[in-house]
């Protein structure tokens, strides 16, 4: 762990929703600057996320030095608002500070002051410009725990409602729902830890979704969703995993998940080939093998159990898109879209206790068999051989 290579990787993505720990409000950029808005980070005993939020795109390079140990980021081309808090004291272990200043005319400087850092990743957001960092520390003692963690994130909440039924159903209820059930079910196996991104109705930035599954070291990640189509008549259950795409569809799906327009993702559909370089760092940091098996396992086992008791409903596979929700995930991780909530038929089955008991019992089964059949979880195994609280 402690030799771990610092690796960079930097992802081209856009993200909408922010929470700001630091505001300023808006001042006139220098013409053809770009300006440094806002700082903020969550921070964790083992990982830290810092967001350096910018008024529009700019290069940046980076450079860790020692005595005293400290990383930092010239942004080109840059100035900083002079309102802007440019100390924020962390003091957790891992890093003591960040501090930002305007370096030379041109360049600002955000300076990370390290205390014990064993890697740091970095990647770029658009829309807003940002530049997400994402440190990690020695763990603080070994984890003697057999158990596997679980992080389940029900999407949207508070004031975003994710995609309302004719019926003015709202995904975020059902979701949120599922997810309490799915929790509960999963709970009763003595060898699961299992937590929730959310358990009421609060809104939590995309971006702060994989920061508690990293901060948990969560060995899988589970986002639930209800899907939404102009097309009423459009229904069904899929599962994705994160990847790049060229499915229009799919598409369409991640792209209103992410909040964003089609034409954005589809711009940066044509952009990936300039990011190759870093597709082998997102396939590895995602355990891309792993979360398609994942994705499997739980789809097969949601479509299977839903034939048998509603007939009509439609398996529309395993699928993969670029899912903002699923960047920066250290753990396989997979987002499901467990029903229609624009389709007439499915949103009153979604408005039943009944079928979202049966959605969450399914996917509790899945992920049992997806435990059951990684190495190391021997004990999943043989928990489910005596009868657990699943199937
Ligand atoms: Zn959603």
């Amino acid at each position: 762990m402690a030799d771990r290579r610092s690796s960079v990787f930097i992802v081209l993505l856009i993200l909408v929703s922010l929470l700001v720990v630091v505001s300023v409000p808006g001042v006139c950029p220098a013409s053809g600057r770009t300006n440094v808005t806002d700082i903020n980070y969550w921070s964790y005993p083992e990982y830290t996320r810092i967001v350096v939020t910018l008024s529009e795109k700019a290069d940046f390079s980076q450079k860790r030095l020692s005595r005293p140990d400290r990383l930092y980021f010239d942004i080109k081309g840059s100035a900083i608002k002079s309102e802007l808090k440019t100390s924020l004291p962390i003091g957790n272990g891992m890093l003591k500070s960040v501090r930002a200043a305007q370096f030379d005319e041109d360049t600002v400087r955000v300076v990370l002051d390290l205390e014990k850092v064993t890697e740091y990743k970095v990647f770029r957001l658009e829309d807003p410009e940002r530049i997400v960092i994402d440190v990690f520390g020695a763990p603080l003692q070994p984890t003697l725990s057999m158990k596997k963690r679980i992080v389940i994130d029900p999407g949207h909440g508070g004031h975003d409602p994710g995609a309302v039924g004719p019926k003015k159903l709202y995904e975020k209820d059902v979701v949120l729902d599922i997810a309490l059930k799915l929790k509960k079910l999963l709970s009763g196996n003595p060898n699961f830890e299992v937590y929730l991104t959310r358990d009421s109705d609060v809104f939590i930035p995309l971006e702060q979704r994989t920061a508690i599954a990293n901060s948990k070291h969560a060995d899988l990640f589970v986002s639930i969703h209800a899907n939404a189509s102009p097309h009423r008549d459009a229904k069904g259950i899929e599962t994705y995993f994160l990847n790049w795409t060229n499915d229009e569809e799919a598409m369409k799906v991640a792209a209103r998940e992410n909040q964003i327009s089609l034409k954005r993702m589809q711009k940066m559909q044509r952009e990936r080939d300039v990011l190759n370089v870093m597709l082998d760092d997102l396939k590895r940091d995602n355990k891309r093998d792993e979360s398609m098996a994942l994705a499997h396992s739980i789809q097969d086992t949601l479509a299977g159990a839903l034939q048998k008791d509603y007939s009509h409903t439609v398996d529309l596979g395993v699928k993969w898109a670029p899912f903002y929700v699923l960047f920066g995930a250290q753990m396989p991780s997979v987002l499901v879209e467990v029903s229609f909530i624009s389709n007439p038929v499915e949103e009153k089955l979604l408005s039943r206790d009944g079928y979202r008991g049966v959605l969450a019992k399914s996917i509790a089964s899945g992920i049992t068999k997806y435990m059951a059949a990684i190495p190391d979880s021997r004990t999943v195994a043989a928990y489910g051989k005596r009868g657990g609280s699943e199937n």
